[in-house]
């Protein structure tokens, strides 16, 4: 197993919030750091001492970037395949871009999952409208959703009817769609592997999670979680790390059913928003943690140290271009700020978040949940 040890130089495809905190953990860590993002302005530029910019399927840059790095990791898995296939030839890419192919792709992700034995619920990927509407006649209501490019709920219509189905299909661009069956959920939850080349690997507790219009609102951890079932998730979590052979992190988002069903929703190879808590809750950091992996260093204890939540600061909150009342939240004690840098605020965009800790789960969540209400003038 290849070892880059601190002084070396970790590139970073991507250059959003997830790719600035890994920068800082890797600084911290005593590592260059070199990011590729499409946007001049992005919020890792601020800790990276290059930044490339260019678009995620130019393969001449993402060359360019990985003959400067000592490994390559990313960010975001929506690159395409010649640029990934470009780091390869350069450097060692982490996770390896066979892993980063299968998940860039709801429909190829999902039937991974299944071909693999993987718990996950009902589903058709489809291609014309009528096959659309068919699905959704044998699912009930569902979920349609694009396979490829959707985050933050964004490329997904809920659908009752096969008539809204084939709607559904056409305002989604139609083509190829993936349909999930419309879970009744308990509760979300997620769970973060960390996997080294030779297979020593860490699972943190799992986090719970709750979404607002198909985006994260607040994650907690710990969950409050029966033992057998954060076993069980840990499990499910670590051993699709290893079968899909990840180098670095993979964060396994899951549904619990409200019949007792643990099912995969979706998988991302790479840090992941549930557990931004773990800057607070635990004593390696998911980003220290991503540089550790792929660097090959022994990983970080993931143990939760003590209860911690976070709750996302969207762009809505810029009200018509002021700023959020950032000192008032402040006020409330082990209350942190972390902003991302972006200097745009869009409805929707995640601009940052806050996190907390305190005796209990529930008490780290009222804080954050109370500073961010102070956020607001009124
Ligand atoms: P993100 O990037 O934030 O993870 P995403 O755009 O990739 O989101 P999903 O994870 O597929 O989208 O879905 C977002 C949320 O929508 C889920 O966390 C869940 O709350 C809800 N959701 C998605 N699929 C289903 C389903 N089949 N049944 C019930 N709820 C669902
Ligand atoms: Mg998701």
């Amino acid at each position: 197993m290849s070892v880059i040890v601190p002084g070396g130089t970790i590139g970073i495809l991507g250059g959003g919030q997830l790719g600035r905190m890994t920068g800082m953990a890797a600084r911290s860590l005593g590592y260059d750091v070199q990011v590729l993002d499409p946007d001049p302005d992005c919020p890792a530029r601020a800790v990276a001492s290059r930044t490339i910019t260019a678009r995620f399927d130019d393969a001449d840059a993402a060359a360019d970037l990985a003959r400067d790095c000592d490994v390559v990791t990313l960010e975001i898995e929506q690159i395409g395949r010649p640029a990934l296939e470009a780091v390869s030839g350069m450097a060692p890419l982490r996770p390896r871009a066979e892993a980063i192919f299968t998940v860039q792709d709801r429909i190829r992700q999902r039937s991974w999952l299944d071909t693999h034995g993987f718990p996950v619920g009902g589903y058709r990927a489809v291609m014309t409208a009528d096959e659309c509407a068919d699905a959704v006649s044998v699912l009930g209501p569902s979920i349609c959703k694009s396979p490829m490019g959707g985050y933050d709920g964004r490329g997904q219509r809920r659908v009752r009817t096969p008539d809204e189905a084939r709607e559904a299909h056409e305002s989604l661009g139609g083509g190829r769609v993936i349909v999930e069956q419309f879970l009744d959920l308990d509760l979300e939850l997620s769970v973060l592997v960390a996997r080294r080349e030779d297979g020593a690997f860490a699972v943190y507790p799992p986090s719970v999670n709750h979404h607002v219009h198909g985006v994260l609102d607040w994650a907690i951890c710990p969950g409050g979680l029966a033992a057998p079932l954060v076993q069980h998730a840990q499990q499910v979590a670590h051993a699709i790390a290893d079968t899909m052979g990840i180098v670095g992190l993979l964060a396994v988002e899951l549904f619990l059913t409200k019949d007792g069903r643990l099912l995969v929703n979706e998988l991302a190879p790479r840090p992941h928003n549930t557990y931004h808590h773990s800057e607070r809750g635990h004593s390696t950091s998911q980003f220290e943690q991503l540089v550790r992996a792929v660097c090959g260093l022994p990983l970080g204890e993931v143990a939760s140290v003590v209860p911690a939540a976070i709750a996302n600061l969207l762009g809505d909150l810029w009200v018509e271009g002021a700023r959020p009342h950032f000192a008032e939240a402040l006020t409330i004690p082990d209350v942190r700020l972390h902003l991302y840098g972006k200097a745009s605020a869009r409805p929707g965009r995640k601009m940052g978040h806050l996190s907390a800790i305190a005796p209990s789960a529930q008490e780290a969540l009222d804080k954050v949940l109370e500073a961010r209400r102070l956020l607001s003038p009124d």
